[in-house]
Order: C-alpha cells, then structure tokens, then sequence
C-alpha cells in the first residue's frame, strides 16, 4: 500500500466519529455505522449488568471481533460524590462493574460522570468533602484501568470547568482526561466555550456531541439547537491532537444528521 495511502487510513483510524448507543441495541446498527465508518460509544447501565451480563459481553466483543473502535459510557445513575458511604460504595462497585465491558470491546476511553455540583454545597468544606469522595472512587478506576492502556474520561455534567480543572489535577494523568459535553456546557452552565478550552484544553481526551437551546438537555441533532458549533470547530482543531468526537443525539435520526454536519466542518470521511 503506497505510504500516503496508508496514512490516510492511519488518521481515519485514530479519530473516527462515534456515535453512542445503548449496548443492547447496538448490534441493530452496525451495518449502517460499519458502512458511514463510525466507532462506537456503548453505553452500558446498572440494568444490562444484572440482567443481560452475558449478552452486554458478547455485543462488547463481537464489536471488537468487527474492527470498530470503540468508547463505553459507564452507568450514570451513581452518585460516587454522595456523602452516604454506602451509596458511594454501591456506586464504586456499579462503575468498576462496567470496566468488563470496557475490557471486552477494548474500548480506547471510559467515560464516567464524577457526581458532583459545586451549586449544591452551601460551605467549601461541603466541596472539598463531596470532590475527596469523588477523587477516590475516580483513582481506583484510573489506576485498575491504566495498564490496559484506556483512559478514563471524566465528563462534565453540572460542574464547572474550574471545579473539574481542579479535580483532575489532584491526580496522576496517565490514563486520565476529560471528556467535554458540549450540550451539558451549554445547557448546565453560563461559561462560554471558549473559556473550557481554556481549562480543560490540554486533559481532553473526548468530546460529546449533541445541541440543546441552553435550557435543558435536549440531545438535539448537531446545528438544530443554539450550541456554538463554529467556535467549536475552531477550539478543537486549535487542539491539534485527534480526539474522538462521541455523537450523542437522542435517536437515531440525530445522529445521522450530525454525521453529515460534522464531516461538512472537517471531520474524517469513512475511509478517508
Ligand atoms: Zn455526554
């Protein structure tokens, strides 16, 4: 294969879209994301791994087997901050759980939400408390999954940037990063996006894709909210580094057409 061919194929490979899907439903989609040359985010919940483990596995693999890169999203519904040591300790155990999955599709990050909201606490050592919780259970994930050579991503949801700049760098960052919503920073906080770029810039290791019109979270189709795409692009091509841009519409629909947007503003073409 002449070189420039293969570099080609190379830059497809490490920054293809994906699109996130519900594990148990991902297998209804591959021919359509195989032939548009997408990975694939699995999103796994508390439910699949008690009720469906085996069947959550096996998607994980056959994914694998397929050649898709892939991401998961650990379950969300977990409170790793909360000040209840045993629904700390249920949440720990929930988010280790998924790691199988992760190790099963040999997924390249591993996003989880670190549960805390700096809104909530009326006093600082209310935070400090609530960010030391939340640092112990996202360092025991970092550390079981590092040597895998995954990352685990930290996402924002009601925090700021400030709060989760700070958080992170309290811990080792091999295998750790940040993966920026930017329909959560544009529904759930007043910060401009620029101003994310700023203090995350270097630790992102992931973005999520969707549009809302800065009122609640819609998960709208890339462009049909009031999300700043256009400053996105910019900010994240300012990064120079190829970053997974994770696609998380509400249906299939709205990721499909966030696809074509996003290719229009200079995301790889499948193949390409
Ligand atoms: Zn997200």
């Amino acid at each position: 294969m002449p070189e420039p061919e293969r570099a080609g194929i190379m830059k497809a490979m490490l920054r293809p879209l994906y699109v996130h899907v519900p594990v148990l439903r991902a297998e209804a989609h591959l021919d359509r994301l195989g032939a548009l040359g997408l990975g694939i985010e699995l999103l796994v919940t508390g439910k699949d791994l008690d009720e469906a483990r085996a069947e959550t596995l096996r998607v994980a693999r056959s994914v694998k087997a397929l050649g898709f890169a892939t991401t998961v999203h650990a379950p969300y519904d977990v409170a790793p901050a909360a000040s209840d040591r045993k629904v700390r300790e249920a949440s720990r155990a929930r988010l280790a759980d998924a790691l199988e999955v992760a190790d099963a599709c040999a997924a390249q990050n591993v996003v989880v939400h670190p549960g805390f909201d700096e809104l909530r606490y009326s006093t600082p050592s209310e935070e400090r408390a609530a960010h030391g919780h939340a640092l112990d259970t996202v360092e025991a994930l970092r550390a079981r999954l590092a040597p895998s050579g995954a990352t685990l991503a930290v996402e924002n949801f009601f925090a700021t940037p400030a709060a989760l700049a700070g958080f992170v760098d309290q811990l080792p960052s091999e295998g750790l990063g940040i993966c920026l919503d930017l329909g959560h920073a544009h529904a759930l906080s007043r910060t401009p996006l620029a101003e994310w770029f700023a203090l995350l810039g270097p630790r992102i290791v992931q973005f999520h894709l969707h549009d809302n019109h800065g009122g609640w979270d819609e998960h709208l189709a890339v462009g049909d909210g009031t999300v700043d795409y256009a400053a996105f692009y910019a900010l994240s091509a300012a990064l120079g580094r190829d970053i997974p841009h994770v696609i998380e519409g509400r249906d299939a629909e709205a990721a499909e057409a966030s696809v074509w947007r996003l290719r229009q503003h200079g995301a790889p073409q499948p193949g390409g």
